[in-house]
């Protein structure tokens, strides 16, 4: 295999966190693998997080908090989970010090010592100490909620770019369009749309895996059949419906006008709350489109998460495919070496992006962080305590996944 000197550029030109967040790191004793010269690595390098939102706006109760802790979207679910899951342990273990608080205090403590302060307060203790190095924010997600990527990127003190849901923009779309025939360009001159401007779009983000799934036929359709599907579903939202995309053609249509863009395509796969069905959210169950877009676009498998394995494989086996296990990190908690390892099987380490997918409350950014680097100066450094993998291939390895991956995939500025 011959070497690429564009991948070899690219991890000289790597971000550090800043020394805050940095000196932060070292005196949690984040990351305590075996190897003390990766354990400094992981506490030095600054992270590009590629999918990650806002936090909630303002002051919540302790019910939104705890809605904000698992994925679940139901309250009697977290009702039912308590504090009694690994994420809310790792919360009382990494964020109760940065509220004053022992490590591992009580829930009940943690919880008066959060809520006493307002979500922005919160934010401006934990982000900064996160170590980010640059964000790039999806506002998909219940965004009227949410702070958005330039205030988030103000708080946590670096660069923040944005990327587009594609759902979104056609439920808009379809609620303004005067003529409903017009569709199919409407749609892709509001993708050009977004592209333009002084915060252009790095890339594009589809929930195909809420909508249906992958495990159907997701070739391209015809404009006329994308114009006909659009006049139907425009004449239910005249009608009343509120504008949900769930058409067949027009979710395919989304993804394959994305893909000519050739833009990064962010999928979400695997672990998602049960609005999808987990089961059809494989990732492997997207391979006949995946070989079909080999020429068009880098395909980002988002979270992966309990398919993360599969995904990997799907990294290996074609050069436009990524992924990360953002998001099931920090649901993991302690027990999130395992993953961050498993993923790390089969994938091209130029393949596996860091991502943090935290949403609402600053802890997830911060333990989204956190946790992965803890996880890194384990998994790497016990490969170069057992020799392995030498101290260089450990540096290069963490500065392809904390950074450069993102930065070249998505062609951001070097640091
Ligand atoms: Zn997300």
């Amino acid at each position: 295999m011959s070497s690429d000197p564009a991948g070899m550029a690219a991890a000289s030109a790597s971000g550090s966190a800043s020394a805050s967040a940095s000196a932060a790191i070292r005196a949690a004793g984040v990351c305590d693998g075996p190897d003390a010269a990766v354990n400094e690595l992981l506490a030095a390098v600054g992270l590009a997080d590629h999918h990650v939102h806002g936090i909630v706006r303002g002051q919540v109760d302790e019910a939104g908090l705890g809605d904000m802790m698992i994925e679940s979207d139901r309250r009697s679910a977290a009702v039912a989970a308590g504090y009694d899951t690994q994420v809310w342990h790792a919360v009382r273990r990494w964020c109760a010090p940065l509220l004053g608080l022992p490590a591992s205090a009580p829930a009940p403590d943690y919880v008066a010592a959060r809520l006493a302060l307002s979500q922005e307060q919160v934010a401006g203790v934990m982000l900064p100490l996160a170590g980010f190095s640059h964000l790039v924010v999806e506002t998909g997600f219940k965004g009227g909620m949410i702070s958005p990527p330039a205030e988030l990127a103000a708080i946590a003190g670096v660069p923040a770019t944005r990327v587009v849901r594609l759902e979104a923009i056609a439920e808009q779309l379809i609620g303004t369009l005067a003529d409903p025939w017009t569709y199919p360009d409407a749609f892709r001159a509001a993708l050009a749309a977004e592209r333009t401007g002084p915060d252009p779009i790095v890339g594009t983000k589809t929930i195909l895996a809420y909508r249906g799934g992958f495990d159907r036929d997701l070739r391209r359709p015809a404009d006329e059949a994308v114009a006909q599907a659009a006049a139907t579903w425009s004449a239910e939202v005249r009608g009343g419906r509120p504008a949900r995309l769930t058409s067949d053609a027009l979710l395919r249509f989304g993804i394959w006008a994305a893909a000519d863009t050739g833009l990064p395509l962010q999928v979400h796969t695997g672990f998602g709350d049960p609005d999808l069905d987990l089961h059809r959210s494989d990732p492997l169950l997207l391979t006949d489109f995946i070989r079909a877009t080999e020429e068009r676009a880098p395909i980002l498998l988002l979270h992966t998460y309990p398919f993360h394995r599969n995904a990997g494989y799907l990294a290996q086996m074609f050069p436009h495919v990524y992924l990360d296990v953002g998001e099931a990190i920090n649901y993991a908690g302690a027990a999130s070496v395992a993953l961050v390892s498993e993923s790390m099987e089969l994938a091209p380490f130029r393949k596996i992006l860091f991502s943090s997918d935290a949403w609402g409350a600053p802890e997830l950014h911060l333990l989204g962080s956190w946790l992965f680097r803890r996880a890194m100066s384990r998994i790497i450094g016990e490969w170069v305590a057992r020799r392995d993998w030498s101290h260089a291939d450990a540096e290069r390895v963490v500065q392809l996944i904390a950074s450069e991956n993102v930065r070249r995939v998505y062609g951001l500025a070097a640091a």
